[in-house]
């Protein structure tokens, strides 16, 4: 199996939106550009919402049945590792391999050497093409990268290979990710961490890296975002060289994880990809439950109600909330209205203040904040939620389209 260029991480917490997220797939495709939807969720959310696999698997194959969709679609483990991949065997046909907790975990002194010598050509400068100035690459620069990332990548290995063997290399994408974390990769140490991934015979297709600057759930890109665009235009073309020297997968490609609402940075990424003729994988998924309360709002009655108390018990549970989520949110909660305000408020008012549309003096980012991480008061409702998602899918799915078409895809390929 391999993923084609541009692919889009959608899925949601409550496996309703299936349709609702493919028709925004097949409108980019009415516009000229080829999307694979990728059905993702990870281990963390099925924990919380008590789903399971194969309930995002039925959506998926359920969604592309009823719109007719013929070309290629995956269903993406999200975040597993070797203690969690087990119930994700039967029904995903993409994995993310998730090493962020074993970066800097040791290593033998032996295999820190075997490290520096298989990397050894490119002690001195290494000169990675399209990139101006050479990067100074001694033994002690390989040491600190082979301590740091050689142990992630031999994991990356063990749950590479073990489901290798339970499913067959050919019948799924292997994707790395180290984004949960506190400290930006490197374009070089990626490069290295490439090379540790290709000797260890993982044939990554690809590679999530934690980038520079902060990527906060549901709301934009922090940091400085000229930064940002070197250090991405370094890694696509780290990312060609790599390919060639380690014979990676020719369609490896990055993939952004918290990539929904980063509008600031779509248009350099979008451009940077077409500059190189790169693909790109797009994680999204998480905002989509947001579109859900956004359409409850705007229905209005009985629907404004739960997307009213929903809110009033993510703030009292706020600090249980944020727990699992606290390197990817940061709220000021001085900016959260109080819950007996918002209980004022119309349909029109939530849906705006909930909405990721800058211009708009009504959107609150803490606000979003909070309720993005409140799925979990919502999966306590049960099917008095679910129930009310399709009493009212009509509004609900129309807000779900919307936001990965007209905010998402359109601004990343400047539609
Ligand atoms: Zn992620």
């Amino acid at each position: 199996m391999k993923i084609k260029k541009y692919s889009f991480g959608i899925g949601d917490r409550f496996a309703n939106q299936g349709e609702a997220q493919l028709k925004a797939i097949i409108k980019a495709k009415e516009a000229g550009i080829d999307i694979t939807p990728v059905w993702n969720k990870s281990n963390r959310e099925h924990a919380i919402i008590h789903s399971e696999p194969s309930d995002t698997r039925a959506e998926a194959d359920s969604a592309v049945k009823a719109l007719g969709w013929t070309d290629d679609y995956f269903v993406d483990a999200d975040h597993i590792n070797l203690s969690t991949v087990d119930r994700f065997l039967d029904s995903s046909d993409f994995f993310t391999l998730d090493v962020a907790d074993y970066i800097g975990k040791p290593s033998t002194a032996e295999e820190i050497a075997e490290f520096i010598e298989n990397n050894k050509k490119y002690l001195g400068k290494l000169n990675i093409p399209g990139i101006d100035n050479p990067f100074d690459i001694s033994e002690d620069t390989l040491k600190e990268i082979g301590s740091k990332f050689l142990f992630a990548a031999k994991e990356a290995s063990k749950i590479y290979n073990y489901i290798a063997d339970k499913k067959g290399a050919e019948n799924f994408i292997p994707e790395v990710s180290m984004d949960e974390v506190e400290e930006a990769q490197s374009p070089v140490e990626m490069f290295f961490i490439l090379s540790a991934l290709a000797q260890h015979g993982v044939p990554a297709q690809t590679i999530a890296p934690k980038f520079t600057g902060r990527f906060n759930k549901g709301v934009d890109y922090v940091g400085d975002i000229n930064q940002f665009a070197k250090e991405f235009e370094e890694d696509l073309l780290v990312i060609d060289f790599s390919v060639k020297e380690f014979s990676l997968p020719e369609n490896l490609k990055l993939s952004v994880h918290s990539g929904s609402d980063k509008f600031a940075i779509y248009p350099l990424m979008g451009n940077l990809i077409k500059k190189y003729n790169k693909g790109i994988h797009v994680k999204t998924a998480g905002t989509t439950w947001l579109e859900e309360l956004i359409g409850l709002a705007l229905a209005g009655g009985e629907a404004l109600e739960l997307a009213r108390s929903i809110y009033k018990k993510g703030y009292g549970r706020m600090d249980e909330l944020c727990g699992p989520y606290a390197t990817v949110i940061d709220i000021n909660t001085t900016g959260l209205p109080a819950p007996e305000e918002v209980q004022g408020w119309d349909g029109q008012k939530y849906a705006r203040t909930l909405r990721h549309v800058k211009s708009d003096p009504d959107y609150n980012p803490n606000f979003r904040q909070l309720i993005h991480v409140g799925y979990k008061v919502a999966a306590e409702y049960g099917s008095e939620y679910t129930d009310m998602l399709k009493k009212y899918a009509g509004i609900v799915g129309q807000q779900v389209t919307e936001n990965i078409y007209d905010r998402h895809i359109k601004t990343l390929f400047g539609l």
